[in-house]
């Protein structure tokens, strides 16, 4: 499990990093906003702590490059601001939850297992290629957003397909 924590103070930094770490999850600490974003373009991450307050392009602009670049890791906003509209903001701008500094690591945990959970499943009960797209779990399809209505067999067959993007597959 890997987090990357995006916080230009080095003393909440490093008891985040701490505190994680004796988690046992992988913690991976950058101070900038330009530095956390370049980090994502090339490593993935379970789920991203995002301080709001950064020093150059502030956490809201790295959440909206992200989401703007198709970016679906888990985001927790984390910020001294204790303001609705800053809340309110972060949310628009694609974070999955909020945390107000300062607050009970515990609860921090319990917020990421919670992410990384809710991660896994809509990871696993959503297929799509193109336009299509297939919740196994509701067993709702879409092409370009209009339902489509299939049968059993055809959604089997479809979502078997799905599953197997790339590969040659054989009806033995
Ligand atoms: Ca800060």
């Amino acid at each position: 499990m890997r987090i990357l924590v995006v916080e230009d103070e080095q003393k909440v930094a490093n008891a985040l990093r701490e505190g994680l770490e004796g988690e046992q999850y992988d913690v991976i600490v950058e101070r900038t906003g330009e530095e956390a974003f370049f980090r994502t373009t090339t490593e993935q991450f379970d789920v991203i702590l995002l301080d709001l307050g950064l020093p150059g392009r502030d956490g809201l602009e790295i959440l909206r490059a992200l989401r703007d670049r198709g970016t679906k890791t888990p985001v927790l906003v984390l910020t001294a601001r204790d303001a609705l509209q800053d809340r309110v903001t972060g949310l628009d701008a694609g974070a999955d939850d909020y945390m107000i500094k300062p607050f009970a690591f515990a609860e921090l945990v319990a917020r990421i297992r919670a992410l990384v959970r809710r991660g896994r499943s809509a990871e696993t009960s959503r297929l799509a290629i193109g336009d299509l797209d297939m919740n196994v779990v509701t067993r709702k399809v879409t092409r370009g957003g209009r339902a489509v209505d299939l049968t059993v067999r055809e959604f089997e067959l479809l979502e078997y397909l799905l599953r197997h993007q790339g590969h040659v597959v054989s009806d033995r």
